[in-house]
């Protein structure tokens, strides 16, 4: 669902509602205040969330890759060499950078939440886990062997924390995919 969206613009994105006539306070990006928000500035060029995706390629260990198009995103990991296993991994990494960049953008529009970095990087490394260890053959995978197929280690103080905390939000990932 997130990759379609992806594919077809359908993100409720400012300029987006302004398209369709929806009143918007402003069309201006509300995380940097400098470019209009579309799909692909939001995904690719917004600066705070292209350091997400810069430390997303450095945990999954991918050359880093400056996309122009959020969709160019989605078939990045048909470029791994490491086998059909990594790749699907990787792709859902991926998907669930989007669906935390968007979650992190509505969080800063509506709650006035600040954009954390290594927050949202911290979002992605168990929600990716635990869409993988729910949706998938991996369904075996231990959070050891998780963190080791991404080839990074992980401290367990910080994955306790963070899956009380987004274990609830699972529901509302699987709704989205
Ligand atoms: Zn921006």
């Amino acid at each position: 669902m997130v990759a379609w969206r992806v594919f077809h613009d359908r993100f409720p994105t400012a300029d987006a509602l302004a398209r369709r006539n929806i009143p918007v306070a402003t069309q201006v990006c509300s995380i940097c205040e400098t470019n209009i928000e579309s799909i692909d500035h939001l995904f690719t060029g917004c600066p705070k969330f292209m350091d997400v995706w810069q430390l997303v390629f450095s945990w999954c260990r991918v050359p880093s890759f400056f996309a122009f198009h959020a969709r160019d995103l989605l078939s990045y990991h048909l470029t791994a060499k490491n086998g059909a296993r990594v790749r699907k991994a990787f792709y859902a990494v991926v998907l669930t950078t989007f669906w935390s960049i968007w979650r992190a953008r509505n969080n800063h529009v509506f709650n006035h939440k600040q954009v954390w970095v290594r927050k949202i990087m911290e979002e992605i490394k168990v929600m990716s886990y635990l869409w993988i260890t729910n949706r998938s053959r991996m369904a075996d995978m231990s959070w050891d062997s998780w963190v080791d197929l991404m080839q990074l280690k992980w401290d367990s103080l910080g994955f306790l924390y963070f899956g009380r905390m987004y274990s609830d939000t699972l529901s509302q990932l699987l709704d989205l995919c």
